[in-house]
């Protein structure tokens, strides 16, 4: 028997980041979803997309945010492999603690893979503020080009 899906719970740190109280150096911000570097990235340029549409995971979403947060998922990730010349990317995403998820706020991962190269394990390990900020400000750059 499966148990249902918790409530969302506002406190969680995405939250936090998508009403400001925690500050953050953003890849997009629209109407739809923020992206922001993963400060524990399993790759070079790991990057998170974040629906603004409060959603625990994607047990509890709405198909509406789901149909209007892929295609920023898609272009995330087509910058993201493209600011570091990736050979490929992958995207995922967790639901719930026995899947895996750490933070209760839908978002998707976008982790720029290269041959030969093993990602680094899942929220381990993070990586100086000063190297994000250039991986942010590489992928912004790509964005722009899109
Ligand atoms: P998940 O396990 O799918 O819920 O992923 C949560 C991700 O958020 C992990 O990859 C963490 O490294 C990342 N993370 C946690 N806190 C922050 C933060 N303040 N800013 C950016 N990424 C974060």
């Amino acid at each position: 028997m499966s148990a249902a899906t918790p409530a969302y719970d506002d406190g969680n740190i995405f939250a936090k980041i998508l009403r400001g109280e925690i500050p953050s150096d953003r890849l997009i911000d629209d109407e739809v979803a923020i992206a922001i570097m993963d400060i524990m990235p399993e790759s070079k340029g790991h990057c998170l997309l974040i629906p603004k549409t409060a959603s625990r995971n994607l047990l509890d979403a709405s198909d509406e945010t789901l149909a209007r947060v892929m295609p920023v998922v898609a272009k995330l990730a087509r910058a993201a492999k493209a600011a570091f010349s990736a050979d490929g990317v992958r995207v995922a995403q967790f639901n719930e603690e026995a899947g895996g998820q750490t933070v209760f706020h839908l978002h998707f991962h976008i982790v720029p893979v290269y041959e030969g190269v093993p990602l680094k394990r899942h929220a381990m390990g993070e990586v100086p503020a000063e190297t994000l900020k250039e991986h942010a400000e590489a992928i912004r750059a790509e964005l722009a080009k899109l």
